[in-house]
């Protein structure tokens, strides 16, 4: 392992592609590499921190594949991608669990849940988290899942009476499934959240339809009454955070 400050990654990096671009060093799960072009020159390069504290090869092999030598990453950075999402760490997590509600009490919905799609076979743990009374709904994640430490997070603006117990349901089992189909990174570096077979298995939730309408119908007008604060994002349901094995 060799020791490299940022700067020192950043210059390096840009002498190995050999052109004059910006390196956006990033911290979330979604984006380990992402390189983007301005009529067929590349401009911006973004990298998660993870290599900055890469081994020289790696970064070298990463070289390549920004510079486009490889139409695909190359296993070694890939390896390396995998080993290091495992690695982050997410004990604090587990620090704040918190399953009791002002409406709902998640446990018992997630019993609900892991009963009647998982024959109780799940082995997760749920808690609450965020602020009810948050002011940037647009923003909110209704749901998040952290593999490393089977941990399914909802946001406490679904503790609310007028939500159905259907579409908080309908959250946690799709953060469930997240437990079942851990995302992947992609031969482009792109983390795969939803494979096909997710997608399958999330129409297997009776409401399923009748969830996805509430959630279209009431995310304007309940989730995001002030208009000045939508700025073109759309809720997601989850960042689905480190469940990358
Ligand atoms: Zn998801």
């Amino acid at each position: 392992m060799v020791k490299n400050t940022r700067y020192e990654f950043s210059t390096r990096l840009q002498n190995w592609v050999g052109s004059n671009l910006k390196i956006r060093i990033n911290n979330n799960r979604s984006t380990m590499v992402h390189v983007r072009k301005d009529e067929g020159k590349i401009t911006n390069v973004s990298l998660h921190r993870m290599f900055i504290r890469a081994p020289k090869t790696i970064q070298k092999a990463l070289a390549h594949f920004i510079r486009r030598d490889k139409a695909v990453i190359s296993p070694s950075v890939q390896a390396f991608i995998d080993k290091n999402i495992a690695q982050l760490d997410h004990s604090h997590l587990l620090d704040e669990i918190c399953t009791k509600g002002s409406t709902y009490n998640l446990k018992t919905l997630y019993n609900r849940v892991n009963r009647r799609y998982f024959n109780s076979q799940m082995k997760l743990r749920i808690t609450w988290y965020g602020d009810p009374h948050v002011k940037f709904r647009t923003k909110c994640t209704f749901g998040l899942y952290y593999d490393m430490v089977k941990l399914v997070k909802i946001h406490r603006l679904l503790d609310n009476p007028q939500i159905p117990a259907y579409v908080v349901e309908y959250v946690i089992y799709h953060e469930m499934l997240h437990a079942l189909y851990p995302a992947y990174v992609d031969e482009n570096g792109r983390n795969c959240i939803h494979s096909r077979e997710f997608k399958e298995m999330e129409r297997n939730f009776r409401e399923f339809e009748h969830a996805q309408n509430w959630l279209k119908i009431h995310r304007i007008n309940f989730f995001a009454p002030q208009r000045v604060y939508s700025n073109g994002r759309t809720q997601q349901m989850g960042k689905h955070q480190a469940s990358k094995r």
